[in-house]
């Protein structure tokens, strides 16, 4: 079966007046935005084209690369290589990282273009199994001014011109041999190709693909983000734990002094249970027993913030943030009023949210029923997610 891989060089990239290089720089401002790197990395691995996805980065930026790729979790993404001095050499030393894995066909695209369509992917991995190179660009529309000291001076013909995006395609073996050989400094791999031999095919780009250049980049392409996010979704989550000897209770992430225990495989955290719940119910993912079965022993006596975390990281695989949750404890005691600013602040820094979009609320059952016996517990949660609209 023939294959394709996608090498996505991210090493060097400007600051753009923000702490860190752009292509770690955030997608619009609100609390669990993602990454540059990010999005295109998911843009990518939503190609099933693709076989392998390789990052080149700076050698120095292994724990923003951690960071970036944290919620990705697709066997796809192989780990980073080093990038070098030079866009070309990064290319180079990620081309040499996949000798091993020969691929039929490879990509390379900017980690600053995260609007490609996985539809462009496709088209340019079939297009270089010809044996030619393909690279997206789109057909210059505006009209061209050679400049003098600031004033148009010369009309410059723009027929037949291109500008040239990325992905660009390749065959490997072909692309590979081109990078070893040396020469100038190229434009990008498409010089590279063509110089040692190859024809590169124009297909027809993408608008929505721009690169993020500039601060004034980066703002639009957070606008883009943000006009895409409006597929919303609710989920709900209940729990139950039944009372057993103890001297606390764990309660939405907060140890809490009670004259019993809540039995339970994990720390019986019943909130966090019914949130966890919620949140996989929200994108239609299963729920806390499918993805911690009860049956392994590795979460026996688990602390709570672990499920609830990783809810959260399936939102954020997906491109999708938590807007807001919500949790009803269900008690007679203990009293809950005292420990829920806590809380919040708990689950607010397990999620990455701020505390205004997490609400925690107790009711008693007015001594009815198992909860009004004060034989067990009850939680009940809803969560908000908010994903972009395909
Ligand atoms: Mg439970």
């Amino acid at each position: 079966m023939s294959t394709a891989a996608i090498i996505v060089a991210a090493g060097r990239g400007t600051r753009l007046g923000g702490p860190v290089p752009k292509q770690y720089q955030r997608l619009g401002a609100e609390p669990g935005a993602e990454a540059v790197l990010t999005r295109t990395l998911r843009a990518a691995l939503a190609a099933p084209e693709l076989d392998a996805v390789l990052v080149a980065i700076h050698p120095d930026a292994a724990e923003l690369y951690a960071d970036a790729v944290a919620a990705l979790d697709d066997p796809r993404l192989l780990p980073p290589v080093p990038g070098g001095a030079t866009r070309s050499d990064t290319v180079r030393l990620a081309l040499e990282a996949l000798e091993s894995m020969a691929p039929e066909v490879v990509l390379i695209h900017d980690a600053a273009r995260p609007f490609a369509s996985p539809a462009l992917y496709a088209a340019l991995a079939d297009h270089a199994r010809s044996g030619e190179g393909a690279i997206a660009a789109e057909p210059v529309a505006d009209a061209l001014w050679r400049e003098v000291d600031g004033m148009a001076d010369t009309p410059a013909p723009r027929a037949g011109l291109w500008r040239a995006q990325t992905p660009q395609a390749f065959p490997f073996g072909a692309l590979l041999a081109a990078h070893r050989a040396d020469g100038p400094p190229a434009l990008d791999d498409a010089e590279v190709f063509r110089r040692a031999g190859g024809r590169v095919r124009l297909i027809q780009g993408e608008p929505e693909n721009f690169k993020i250049t500039t601060a004034a980049d980066l703002a639009r392409a957070g606008r883009v983000v943000e006009a895409g996010m409006s597929d919303i979704r609710v989920g709900h989550g209940f729990d139950v734990h039944r009372f057993c000897p103890g001297d606390r209770v764990w309660l939405c992430g907060v140890a809490i002094p009670h004259d019993r225990g809540l039995e339970g495989h994990s720390d019986a955290d019943v909130g966090l249970h019914a949130l966890a719940d919620a949140i996989y119910g929200a994108i239609g993912d299963g729920d806390i027993g499918q993805h911690f079965p009860p049956s392994d022993p590795r979460w026996r006596g688990a602390a709570s913030h672990v499920f609830l975390r990783h809810a959260g990281e399936r939102v954020a695989a997906r491109g999708g943030r938590i807007a807001n949750v919500d949790v009803t404890l269900l008690c007679e005691r203990p009293r809950i009023g005292p420990h829920a600013a806590a809380m919040k602040a708990r689950i607010a820094e397990v999620l990455g949210l701020a505390p205004d979009r997490v609400s925690i609320k107790a009711t008693t059952m007015e001594r009815m029923g198992f909860v009004g016996r004060e034989e067990g517990m009850g939680a009940l949660a809803t969560a908000t997610v908010v994903l972009e609209s395909k």
